[in-house]
């Protein structure tokens, strides 16, 4: 019989006791701003990962885009996410989905942290940073250039 498994809050910030604290990205420090990321779930037989990102105030995740696709949904906190071409505002409870090959990125408001679950699949692509012709592209929209940062 396996044991169950339950992960309860009380870490950090809304973070779960009891769960390592990663640090968001391991091969690129520079694209984000304050994010931390705990792996909630991860069990083969289902093809998904379960993550917990806490984005600190005034902080933001990395602007990239990739074939898998996201599932987010606001745990505490406020902010917003850039999805495509569309700023969103965003506050417990939001579900935010991630299309494929669409850029997004998050960012917690000044005042508070932003935290989310975001549902991957357990084998999927590597982000794609964007170039400097498409950071450029993206750009070309004043409140997409505002928001963004990379
Ligand atoms: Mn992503």
């Amino acid at each position: 019989m396996n044991e169950p498994i339950l992960h309860r809050p009380g870490g950090t910030g809304g973070s779960w006791a009891n769960v390592a604290v990663l640090v968001y990205k391991q091969d690129d420090a520079t694209s984000f701003r304050d994010v931390t990321r705990q792996v909630l779930f991860d069990d083969p037989l289902l093809d998904c990962q379960l993550r917990y990102f806490e984005v600190g105030p005034g902080g933001h995740s990395t602007l990239e885009r990739h074939a898998h696709v996201h599932a987010v949904v606001v745990l505490r906190g406020s902010g917003q996410c850039l999805v495509g071409d569309t700023i969103l505002d965003l506050a417990p409870h939001d579900l935010v989905h991630v299309p494929s090959m669409t850029w997004h990125q998050f960012r917690a408001s000044l005042e508070e942290p932003l935290g989310f679950l975001c549902m991957v699949s357990a084998g999927r692509d590597k982000p794609q940073l964007p170039t400097a012709d498409e950071l450029a592209r993206l750009r070309e929209s004043s409140v997409v250039c505002e928001f963004i940062r990379a």
